[in-house]
């Protein structure tokens, strides 16, 4: 088969102006950037707010290892299905990031006949959303040291000042620096650092507004650092939130192109999933559902944390309801939740994959605690068996679910029919009772530990009293209602990375607590967080060049 960029160039793209006018939107409110890319006008948008709302479907799946899971692959696979049995769909998809393009991730785009396109635009520069938002975040650090530089009359504490810089890409050289060297022309020497720009709170703040003037005020509220008395410092204090804003006004605006097969795809934000909640933006989310009947998006990471910080973070903050889950599961990776090594995963091994289905069935179970109801999407690899395929069919029915077989990698939109015939059934139905795991006003570490017993199946988190002080703080300072956004390894539902399956029993240790006041709400850190990425010893750059003017070796 042909890589994804052979199958993204050999694209037969339409017009972007010409996927604007299926949703309505005239050609006065869409900004195209070139022929295949668009932003939305925002007082268009505004104006669409009486409009009935579309069904949102969620795309999440088990832990992720390295055989890989296709979330975003599945979405845009979904989408194309929806469209193909004759409705009007949108995919809501984030935005890739340059770090990991030159990493060992890849892009971010989909994979095999079902992607976004224009692939490399999307995976490069795109619409320059995340130019703006590095330079939002820049613009208040050096506001910061100039105000320091000019008698600091805010007096703030140079060592408690915890806002960094950021860059979009993966350099480990810059996680710790000392700024200001060089004589007294250039400031006050002081500890800093970079963190790679998806893991700004500028961009959790982006994604999580629902207006130009919540933008605003949700970056006024940035606390930047401390003073010596430990009262907080904001970046309404600095005065640069107007400023900040400014920046932002565009890339606050929706981004439209299109799927392979010429349906609409909204590509917008791109949080960390780790330090911040890993969701495609408010906007775009609730624009997708005032065009069309149906929008399907995609939670990072798997659905111990995807999930849950998509229903908890962004469904409360943003009053969105959702009708369905679709949970993407490969043979492949169950295997490995059943203990098969990597290089032996092309072998068939069917008590391998009953082993390792347990994974699964236990995120159907989370999800169905949330209210929504949920099917699995087996995204088939040519190496996958028929039985290895029914086993997971039978795992699935005895917990009272449905898994489909989905071969839009191979296919197309062909190979999600009946994943898209059967999501809008359920859809349809009613039958979701959406609801938070927990309530606005529980205290913040009960619901650390609700989640932590609920979703991880821990028998509870633990802490230091020092971080249970500090939550106390925060509830006595008026941040007591903020939900919480959980960094936890990736790849278990434990804190230990190493633990595949199902486990249970035991305990989530509570490292660390940071307070994003802007974004609006309380990292649990479990584990350790990597807030800048680095390089691997042979990054995919080395591989990526120009020939004959076409971009070769991104994938
Ligand atoms: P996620 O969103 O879960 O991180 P992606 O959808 O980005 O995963 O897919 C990761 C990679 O796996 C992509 O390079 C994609 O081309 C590849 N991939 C996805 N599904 C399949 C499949 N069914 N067969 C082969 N490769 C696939
Ligand atoms: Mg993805």
């Amino acid at each position: 088969m042909a890589t994804d960029i052979e199958i993204a160039r050999a694209a037969k793209m339409k017009p972007i102006t010409e996927i604007g006018a299926r949703l309505g939107i005239p050609d006065e409110s869409l900004e195209p950037y070139g022929r295949f890319k668009a932003k939305i006008a925002m007082d268009w948008i505004n104006q669409q707010a009486d409009k009935e709302d579309g069904k949102l479907i969620l795309v999440t799946a088990i832990n992720p290892t390295p055989a890989g899971e296709g979330k975003t692959t599945t979405s845009v696979g979904l989408n194309d299905g929806l469209n193909r049995i004759g409705k009007n769909s949108i995919v809501c998809l984030r935005e890739p990031s340059l770090g990991p393009c030159f990493g060992v991730k890849g892009g971010a785009a989909g994979g095999g006949y079902a992607q976004v396109v224009p692939m490399e635009d999307i995976n490069l520069h795109f619409t320059g959303d995340f130019h703006a938002i590095t330079s939002a975040h820049n613009l208040l650090s050096a506001m910061i040291d100039n105000h320091i530089y000019w008698g600091n009359a805010l007096e703030i504490d140079t060592r408690r000042i915890t806002w960094r810089r950021v860059l979009d890409m993966n350099d480990r050289a810059l996680r710790q620096i000392v700024n200001s060297l060089g004589g007294v022309s250039n400031g006050y020497p002081r500890e800093t650092g970079f963190d790679i720009t998806v893991a700004s709170e500028i961009m959790a703040i982006l994604c999580l507004a629902t207006s130009i003037e919540d933008l605003e005020e949700s970056i006024g509220n940035i606390i930047i650092g401390y003073r010596r008395d430990k009262t907080a410092v904001r970046a309404r204090d600095i005065n640069a939130h107007g400023a900040m804003t400014v920046l932002l006004k565009s890339a606050i605006q929706p981004n439209l192109v299109q799927t392979l097969e010429n349906n609409p795809a909204f590509i917008h934000g791109g949080p960390f999933a780790n330090i911040a909640h890993g969701c495609n933006s408010v906007t775009a989310t609730k624009t997708a559902l005032k065009l069309a009947d149906y929008v399907v998006t995609e939670a990072g990471f798997g659905a111990d944390l995807g999930a849950e910080k998509f229903f908890d973070i962004k469904c409360r903050k943003a009053d969105l309801k959702p009708s369905a889950a679709v949970i993407v599961a490969t043979v492949r990776a169950l295997k490995m939740n059943g203990g098969v090594a990597k290089a032996d995963l092309g072998k068939e091994d069917v008590e391998a994959v009953k082993k390792g289905v347990v994974n699964l069935l236990r995120h159907i179970e989370n999800v169905k605690q949330f209210g929504v109801p949920a099917v699995v999407a087996i995204n088939n690899f040519i190496t996958d068996t028929e039985a290895e395929v029914q086993a997971i069919k039978e795992a699935v029915a005895a917990v009272g679910s449905e898994a489909f077989v989905c071969t839009h990698w191979a296919n197309g939109s062909a190979g999600t029919e009946e994943l898209a015939k059967r999501v809008v059934e359920i859809a349809e139905s009613g039958q979701s009772q959406f609801a938070p795991l927990y309530p606005s006003d529980m205290p913040l570490f009960e619901k650390i530990n609700t989640i932590a017993t609920r979703i991880y199946r821990a028998d509870e988190a633990i802490a230091d009293s020092s971080v249970r002080n500090q939550l106390h703080q925060w509830e006595k300072d008026g941040f007591g209602h903020l939900p919480i956004c959980m960094a936890k390894t990736q790849y278990s539902f434990t804190t230990d990375p190493t633990k595949l399956g199902a486990p249970s029993h035991h305990t989530v240790p509570v490292r660390e607590v940071r307070l994003a006041a802007g974004a609006g709400f309380i990292v649990a850190i479990c584990g350790d967080i990597m807030t800048m990425p680095g390089l691997p010893k042979v990054p995919s750059a080395e591989h990526i060049r120009l020939e004959n003017g076409q971009i070769e070796g991104l994938f």
